[in-house]
């Protein structure tokens, strides 16, 4: 096919190392092939992209039935050669965290590779914020009581060393945003500072996802000064992905996550068990 005779990169085009995080058609919520993406790669200047389709353990939760891992991994391995390094396309996953689904994340893990793997915790049904009459229910709880359960997840997430990255910290502030109104996240810089801390304790690299750019409260996951703390507490090992689901997303807001990698000095990109320079002070 002719999808990698693409052309150079267009004028002003971004000049970044990495989208870490995208969702092809292999995802239930995304309809993206992955040609598009490769192509808004090449054209915007982006030298490498990560394939993160969801994948989720929980049958009654939407990826369930799209774990094929076999079928994902040929997909993106073809797509790899047939755009020969330009731009680098490597074969990821985004998991749906719970607390209760370790085991079986673990015994998965065990026997499927890849070589980038994203651990979410996403809102279902399962928790109250999830269920009918949540928005009373949060708020009478009020941001850290309906949040509670998140960042317990977080938590275990992060300790449970399974993943390469901790994705969209404090996405928690999307479901709450439209009934709560915005909150800043230094009143609750205590529920920020243990989820930080036990990144730096186990080295699980921290994104920075800028899809909060695009939704209603308009800042990235996490904010600018939340990356400030995760440096000054030691944090070194951290990644920036767009998480698009369509292809305008594509690297919506990458540049402002990277501004704010540069701000803190951080000069290396953790992805996986590798490191790239950062685009800015490589
Ligand atoms: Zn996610
Ligand atoms: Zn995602």
């Amino acid at each position: 096919m002719e999808s990698s005779a693409g052309a150079d990169p267009e004028p002003g085009a971004l000049d970044l190392p990495l989208d870490a995080h995208l969702h092809t058609d292999l995802s239930h919520d995304a309809d993206v092939p992955i040609d598009v993406y490769a192509a808004e790669a090449r054209r915007r200047g982006v030298r490498e992209i990560a394939i993160t389709d969801h994948l989720d353990f929980d049958p009654r939760d939407p990826n369930h039935a799209l774990g094929d891992h076999r079928n994902r991994e040929r997909i993106v391995r073809e797509a790899a050669a047939r755009w020969d390094g330009s731009p680098e396309i490597r074969f990821g996953v985004e998991i749906t965290y719970e607390r209760r689904l370790e085991g079986q994340i673990r015994d998965y893990l065990g026997t499927h590779a890849y070589d980038y793997v994203i651990g979410s915790v996403h809102l279902s049904d399962r928790q109250p914020l999830g269920r009918p009459g949540a928005d009373t229910w949060a708020r009478a709880e009020g941001f850290r009581g309906a949040s509670a359960w998140y960042w317990e997840e977080v938590e275990g997430l992060v300790r449970s060393g399974l993943f390469h990255t901790l994705g969209h910290l404090d996405v928690i502030r999307r479901w709450l945003h439209p009934i709560l109104g915005a909150m800043d996240p230094a009143e609750h810089a205590d529920l920020y500072e243990r989820v930080l801390r036990s990144l730096v304790d186990t080295g699980v690299a921290l994104e920075i996802n800028s899809s909060g750019l695009r939704h209603a409260h308009g800042e990235m996951y996490p904010p600018p000064g939340v990356v400030r703390r995760f440096s000054e507490l030691g944090g070194e090992r951290i990644v920036a992905g767009s998480d698009a689901h369509r292809a305008h997303h594509f690297a919506f807001g990458l540049p402002q996550a990277y501004a704010a990698i540069e701000a803190v000095r951080i000069t290396r990109l953790t992805f996986g068990d590798s490191e790239r320079p950062t685009a800015v002070l490589a």
